[in-house]
């Protein structure tokens, strides 16, 4: 089966329709974020469940306030307590005192001034903060910087997978590279945030619902008759 532009606009409107979601709302919502503070709910949001970190971002913007300076001068305790609901909260709260200061000492505490330079130099930029891989970079650079740039996470990484849009061991960037070869760089911001969701509720790692799935017939992995894919 080819996996071109047809076959991408296919599987997402199949799967849009399926969900019944709206992703405009999300994406305006999403970007009109100032870029630290979307840096920082990234960070939060890794490795726990959205309702977490939403408490903790929720939190910390409460009692210490969500920018370079709040955070160097607020209490380490303080912002470690805010945040603890996220879990791994003494990592988590020294990183963010990390960005704080880097984001202070080389952008005078404006992290716009990355998004105004050129894709790859802010990537690198933005990829030597600690705590600050591929994913949390992208969807900086995609949501507030309007950039270029396709943002990989768990979900869809399985789905690329178990979809055979890339091999069993491919590796963040060429699954980035295989969407955006494929979707057309407006598209990249609904896109992301559909397969999440696609992933969350549809095809997990634990449960897929190939049976019920939209798109079982363009997914080499569907295991409906087993209720769960070869892989
Ligand atoms: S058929 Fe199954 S494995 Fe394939 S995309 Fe759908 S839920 Fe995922």
């Amino acid at each position: 089966m080819r996996r071109d532009r047809d076959w991408a606009r296919k599987l997402l409107s199949r799967i849009r329709e399926f969900l019944g979601v709206e992703e405009p709302e999300a994406v305006r919502r999403l970007s009109s974020l100032d870029p630290f503070k979307l840096l920082v709910a990234t960070v939060l949001s890794q490795n726990t469940s959205d309702r977490n970190a939403i408490a903790a971002y929720e939190k910390l913007e409460r009692r210490v306030g969500i920018a370079p300076d709040a955070i160097l001068r607020a209490d380490p305790v303080e912002v470690e307590d805010a945040i603890r609901i996220a879990g791994l909260y003494r990592q988590r709260a020294a990183a963010l005192r990390e960005i704080a200061k880097a984001v202070v000492e080389r952008y005078g505490g404006d992290l716009r001034k990355v998004l105004r330079m050129p894709l790859e130099e802010a990537r690198r930029e933005l990829l030597s903060l600690p705590k600050v891989g591929y994913k949390t970079a992208d969807i900086v650079l995609l949501f507030a910087g309007g950039q270029p740039i396709f943002p990989v996470d768990t979900h869809i990484s399985r789905i690329s997978r178990r979809l055979g849009l890339v091999e069993e061991g491919a590796g963040y960037e060429d699954i980035r590279r295989a969407w955006e070869e494929l979707l057309d760089p407006r598209e990249y911001a609904a896109a992301h945030l559909l397969l999440i969701e696609f992933g969350r509720r549809v095809c997990s790692a634990r449960r897929p619902l190939c049976g019920e799935c939209p798109v079982s017939d363009l997914c080499p992995s569907s295991g409906a008759a087993r209720g769960k894919p070869s892989r």
